[in-house]
């Protein structure tokens, strides 16, 4: 048997066993082969983390602003001068495919560090006056040492978004990744330390979310609580800091709507959400899940966008011509199945898809799947599949539209399609979520805020907001008149 990748802890600058000894197995989704063995980390492991983050921060936090978005920048060399061999790994692990690993995961994670590096400029408070006699003025303070807790849908892409941010506004970082997508950002935090990274300002400890992360989230030396991941384990994650009043933000589930209407441009509409349901594999959580097309042009669009979907090609996600891999793991692969059978005996047509992939004997493929005339309150409009599943819902007008997207408890994206430039604006601003494309969909950015409403999350991450999660306003008063006027008059 060829031997296992191996992926310890990495603290301090240095690569550590887990003190327990004990590793799991993590195979590769796609073939099913035993792939790397991951280090279990436990509270001890956490703890001696935590210490050398809470160290590091001393110098870390007084190094000028100006240097840390330098090392932003070589972090961003680091990874571009590795693309191939990261991508290669990220897709081993999660089986996507390797354009997508390369493109989104690297090239994201790349973009998002050169626009975090221009934010040193921003790191900049007020002067406030107040009377004649005193002037007041905030600075901004990195938040100390910081939680980041990762999901396995987007390992890279997801960890760089709170990384970046937070390295430059002078944090320190413990970084705890999903159990079944350590490898590449461990592999990572290593070339980060050769590249200058100053030790203890990144460390990684992978293991289980009730073991690992839970210590990290209790922990009294940690100031903030970085989650993504699904809303159930992130109202635990809520509710654990609360006991030190950790600052806390949450990304969490989606179930995004999109609405076509009879005036859109068809071509493009099928284009984006065909990238909107099935990239990544549909694991993405502001995936296209509800595809609510106007009854007047529901036929036209789905002949148009079952045809292109039929001709997505699914296959060995290390090849760079494979547009969709394998979802995540077995479990997953069965829950996913799972909610199409449920969706067919709640009355859906199954007008693509519907099963695993016939073409593989192994790996956890499952065909891209349109289940049609969904009912607006069946389990599969309602809850977050998170795999190649879409349902199609027709509608009569914009405000039956409105409501059929509202009508869930997530609130992350969604997108509307129409030539009328009012209509597109009333409805956007209609739908309870905070991330909304207009005509196109898909692409986050790191310039723009994004994060969810009702219980897909709480705060923002990229853009201006993103970096106010990893600092504190300080108010600091200066009396500048002579003599203090007397309250007491003894
Ligand atoms: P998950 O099960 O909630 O896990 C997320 C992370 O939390 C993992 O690292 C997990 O560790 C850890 N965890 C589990 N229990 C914990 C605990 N008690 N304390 C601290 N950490 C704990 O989510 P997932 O299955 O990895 O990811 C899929 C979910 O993420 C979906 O619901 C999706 O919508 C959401 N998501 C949201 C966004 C967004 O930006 N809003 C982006 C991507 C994904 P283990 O891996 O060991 O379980
Ligand atoms: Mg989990």
């Amino acid at each position: 048997m060829p031997s296992l990748k191996q992926c310890n802890l990495f603290i301090n600058g240095r690569e550590e066993k887990p003190s327990s000894e004990n590793y799991f197995i993590r195979e590769n989704p796609a073939t099913e082969k035993d792939f790397a063995q991951i280090a279990e980390s436990n509270k001890k492991d956490v703890d001696r983390a935590v210490s050398a983050a809470k160290i590091s921060f001393g110098a870390w936090s007084k190094v000028p602003a100006t240097e840390r978005a330098k090392m932003l920048l070589k972090i961003a060399d680091v990874l571009a001068k590795n693309q191939k061999q990261l991508a290669l790994l990220n897709t081993l692990e999660t089986g996507k495919p390797i354009r997508e690993s390369s493109l989104v995961e690297i090239g994201g994670s790349i973009r998002t560090l050169e626009y975090y590096s221009g934010m040193h400029t921003q790191l900049n408070g007020e002067t406030i006056p107040i009377n004649e006699n005193q002037m007041s003025m905030t600075i901004k303070e990195p938040v100390g040492v910081v939680a980041q807790i990762i999901p396995w849908n987007f390992p890279l892409l997801l960890a760089f978004w709170k990384i970046a941010p937070a390295i430059v506004a002078g944090c320190t970082i413990v970084l705890k990744p999903a159990e079944l997508t350590s490898c590449t950002i461990y592999e990572i935090a290593k070339l980060c330390s050769k590249a200058g990274l100053p030790d203890g300002v990144l460390n990684i400890v992978p293991g289980k979310g009730e073991v690992a992360g839970q210590a990290l989230v209790e922990h009294p030396d940690v100031d903030k609580v970085a989650f993504t991941g699904s809303t159930s384990v992130g109202k635990h994650v809520m509710k654990t800091a609360s006991d030190s009043v950790k600052r806390v933000t949450l990304e969490l589930g989606g179930k995004a709507p999109c609405i076509i209407f009879d005036d859109a441009d068809l071509e493009n509409a099928v284009e984006a959400c065909l990238r909107g349901g099935f990239f990544n594999q549909g694991e993405n959580c502001t995936a296209v899940t509800k595809l609510m097309l106007h009854k007047k042009i529901y036929k036209k669009f789905l002949d148009l966008y079952i045809k292109r979907v039929k001709k997505i090609k699914i296959g060995d996600p290390t090849k760079q011509d494979t547009e969709m891999g394998a979802v995540i793991s077995k479990e997953h692969y069965e829950n996913v199945l799972n909610y199409i059978a449920k969706g067919k005996s709640e009355g859906a047509k199954i007008a693509t898809g519907g099963s695993r992939s016939r073409k593989f004997k192994k790996g956890y493929y499952i065909n891209p799947t349109v289940l049609e005339n969904v009912d607006p309150n069946a389990t599969v409009a309602c809850e977050e599949i998170f795999g190649p599943v879409v349902a199609v819902i027709p509608f009569s007008t914009e405000e039956q539209a409105v409501e059929i997207a509202n009508n869930t408890e997530y609130g992350l994206a969604g997108g509307v399609w129409t030539q009328d430039i009012n209509r597109a604006l009333r409805v956007a601003k209609s739908i309870k979520a905070g991330y909304l494309w207009v005509n196109t969909y898909g692409g986050i950015v790191p310039q723009t805020p994004y994060g969810g409403f009702k219980q897909s999350g709480i705060g923002k991450e990229l853009g201006k907001e993103g970096i106010e999660n990893y600092l504190e306003t300080k108010c600091i008063n200066i009396y500048t008149g002579g003599s203090m006027p007397r309250w007491y008059k003894g």
